[in-house]
């Protein structure tokens, strides 16, 4: 027989663990509508150009991660290993920019990555994100910053510690390239290949080299900070000042670049401190990308977006125990009908039940009191209605109350208003 077994790395949800990341989707989306954000779409996979070129070629995402595949008609396609890159391609494609102001977008949906399956990582695995266009200005960046927080906030989870750097840009960058290529040429023979490569191609992605994160040549590396413009250092500057005004706690961590390419000048991370296995995930990161719209397309429209991941939030809420709170389960209805015409009416009131927003089951099989009563217990139905000959003529139903242990007689038509409590 043929053994069905989900690819490593993919998880099925159901249940209450399907219903838990709906709700962090619903909760995160209604926080990001309260900001102006509009909900966006795209599709699951893109030409694979959208993400080498924007992500960057020597990030572990693109050169080692990326489910990407030749389709029929021989196209290179890529399923979509992140948000950014893919709407900004849809950003430009459908001319947002031409839209006044700012465009603010939120998105949902999976995500892949060709990642070694461990805690919180998996090779599907799905983002909550916001992507925001148009704007240059460090209040934007802590608008960004704190409706993250705010989501964080809002769902209950606590000892998220915010992780933010400025890695300049475009100038603070070559500036500092040129230090790290300088620093890192003594090194490099001990390093991983990809690091050899990086060397030359890009010296910021040795910074998170996953392989070389221990070595030695990390401990003494020269500080971002010192290499960065006076106009991004005083972008940098406001950015800590103003999340100061929120009384938001932050962490300034020079060593944080992230791994994606198109990031300027601000990037932060959300950390999670557990006394278990969670303890130091990202639970969302992101920054300010200022000239990747122009990369892509020369018009120099700045964007700024996070994106978190809705395993990891789901986790730490188990961890922290915030689920009992948020998902009492909803009462329900057992209708039963002892006869098979009594069985044809419990269908009909459950029917009617169920379009006034009450769950209402019923038991398909039997006409038996046992195999109904036993269903509703296994449902741990609050309310047992009962549906005998007797009932069904006089249209007054006989009703159970499960947890007070109580019977009573409503009339047919005064059945939901008595359901509703
Ligand atoms: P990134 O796009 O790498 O900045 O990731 C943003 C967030 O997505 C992370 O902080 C995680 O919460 C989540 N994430 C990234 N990669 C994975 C993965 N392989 N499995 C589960 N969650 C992930």
């Amino acid at each position: 027989m043929a053994n069905y077994q989900k690819i490593k790395g993919t998880q099925d949800f159901y249940d209450l663990s399907a219903k838990k990341l709906t709700y962090i989707e619903d909760f995160a989306s209604e926080v990001a509508e309260s900001y102006g954000c509009k909900h966006i779409i795209t599709p699951i996979f893109e030409a694979t150009e959208v993400f080498v070129k924007n992500v960057g070629e020597d990030s572990d995402v693109v050169s080692k991660e990326m489910y990407t595949f030749l389709d029929k008609g021989h196209r290179s396609i890529t399923l979509r290993p992140e948000g950014t890159a893919a709407i900004a391609r849809s950003f430009i494609e459908n001319k947002m920019y031409a839209n006044p102001g700012l465009t603010k977008y939120y998105y949902y949906g999976p995500m892949f990555r060709h990642e070694r399956p461990q805690v919180g990582r998996y090779r599907e695995f799905n983002q909550f994100g916001i992507e925001v266009y148009g704007n240059a200005s460090y209040l934007l960046d802590v608008d960004v910053i704190l409706s993250a927080y705010n989501i964080f906030n809002g769902l209950g989870i606590k000892n998220v510690t915010i992780k933010i750097n400025s890695i300049g840009n475009f100038e603070s960058r070559q500036n500092y390239s040129k230090a790290l290529k300088e620093y890192f040429k003594d090194y490099v023979e001990t390093m991983c290949d990809d690091c050899k490569r990086r060397i030359n191609t890009n010296p910021m992605r040795i910074l998170d080299c996953k392989v070389d994160k221990e070595h030695v040549a990390l401990k003494n590396v020269p500080c971002i900070n010192d290499y960065l413009t006076l106009e991004s250092k005083e972008y940098f500057e406001n950015v800590l000042r103003v999340l100061d005004e929120f009384k938001v706690p932050y962490i300034v961590d020079y060593n944080l670049v992230r791994g994606l390419d198109y990031y300027t000048d601000t990037v932060f991370e959300f950390i999670i401190n557990s006394d278990d296995e969670l303890n130091g995930l990202a639970l969302g990161g992101g920054g300010k990308y200022a000239s990747m719209i122009s990369s892509m397309c020369g018009i120099d429209v700045p964007g700024i977006g996070f994106a978190f991941g809705l395993e990891r939030i789901s986790a730490v809420m188990d961890s922290q125990n915030i689920w009992k709170n948020i998902l009492n389960e909803k009462d329900n209805v057992v209708v039963m009908g002892l006869d098979e015409k009594s069985k044809l009416e419990s269908l009909k009131v459950a029917d009617e039940l169920r379009k006034a927003g009450i769950e209402a089951q019923i038991d398909y099989n039997s006409c038996t009191m046992k195999a109904q009563f036993k269903l509703a217990d296994r449902l741990k139905s609050k309310y047992i209605v009962i549906i005998g000959e007797e009932e069904r003529l006089s249209e007054i139903y006989t009703v159970k109350n499960t947890e007070l242990k109580t019977q009573e007689k409503v009339e047919k038509n005064k059945l939901i208003d008595y359901l509703r409590g």
